[in-house]
């Protein structure tokens, strides 16, 4: 465990859950402030993860039933899996962006309408067949999926604030992705916006009227205001606690424009559609993570489009980019 940060008004317990994967660690943490408790983000719904958050309180001289709030970052399986079991024995608040809601309910028309984005948005990548199955069984693990939030006490965070907290929106590796910042302390917990040994990346989903969200640009916004906020400390959703993150935020950017180039060059060989792209940047890793693969490959030609970098048409029912 990270050693505890303990500040005038504020104490911070990390939980750092060691993985044996990329991500090194899932982090959640215990905030105490003004005689409050709050639980920011909840790890995987796994049982090593559960005994890392009782072993913890414990430690404290806490229990679950004195949490105040559960605040979360996001709405990926990472970042919210111990929120099923604290609800069935407590009916504590758990807090998130309002575009979380139909995500973590599973709103079936949600979830259709999703199919059909992705449905259509891996037809013109020409991905074919393989890119159908993907979609459907995606499709199907949603719509399967009993773990949904319709049983927790969830809240939309509507305010500015909540608690010390100032609401950050910091979108592109989730369009509800939010951080929690402390302007007195200058600390702020940001979910996977940041991660210190890896660049998280900017996922495309559909928005409210099913058009695709410029999540590349979006990501470099949020980064943006880190720069602009910069604070002391950010705590991420994994791996170790970044010091300076303005600094780390910076180096990010750098790397995106560096990752723009390198599509552009792909690009300038006659590599069109997104497949090929996709194929030739990462030809072992199509199959095993395609839809991540496809998503991010994605948001940097909007992005690039956009910077009227590169140019799309259609042929065939297909997009193809060349060079602007
Ligand atoms: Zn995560």
């Amino acid at each position: 465990m990270t050693t505890v940060l303990e500040l005038a008004n504020v104490t911070v317990i990390p939980m750092e859950v060691p993985t044996t994967n990329f991500l090194k660690s899932v982090n959640f943490y215990l905030v105490q402030m003004d005689g409050e408790t709050l639980l920011i983000d909840a790890g995987y719904d796994h049982e090593s993860h559960w005994d890392y958050l009782q072993r913890t309180l414990q430690k404290q001289g806490l229990k679950l039933t004195d949490l105040t709030a559960i605040l979360l970052t996001h709405h990926h399986i990472d970042h919210i899996g111990l929120v099923h079991r604290i609800s069935k024995q407590t009916d504590i608040p758990v807090y998130v962006h309002p575009y979380a809601l139909p995500r973590l309910k599973g709103d079936p028309e949600f979830l259709y309408r999703s199919y059909l984005f992705f449905r259509h948005l891996f037809e013109k990548l020409d991905t074919g067949d393989f890119g159908r199955e993907q979609v459907k069984k995606r499709y199907q693990r949603h719509m399967e999926n009993k773990r949904t939030a319709l049983d927790w006490n969830v809240k939309a965070l509507e305010h500015k604030q909540l608690f010390s907290f100032d609401i950050v929106e910091i979108p592109g590796h989730a369009p509800d992705q939010v951080g929690f910042y402390l302007p007195e302390e200058e600390i702020i917990f940001v979910g996977d916006l940041l991660i210190d040994h890896l660049r998280s990346n900017a996922f495309v989903e559909p928005d409210f009227d099913g058009k695709r969200i410029p999540a590349l640009q979006q990501h470099i916004d949020s980064l943006k205001k880190i720069i602009a906020l910069d604070p002391k400390i950010a705590f991420s959703g994994h791996g170790k606690v970044i010091q300076e993150p303005a600094k780390l935020a910076e180096r990010r950017l750098t790397a995106i424009e560096a990752k723009a180039e390198s599509f552009l060059s792909l690009i300038e060989q006659g590599f069109s559609t997104g497949r090929e792209i996709a194929m030739k940047r990462h030809p072992d890793k199509y199959d095993k993570i395609f839809s991540t693969l496809m998503s991010d490959a994605m948001s940097f030609l909007d992005y690039m489009e956009a910077r009227e970098m590169i140019v799309k048409k259609e042929k065939n029912g297909v997009w193809e980019w060349e060079r602007a």
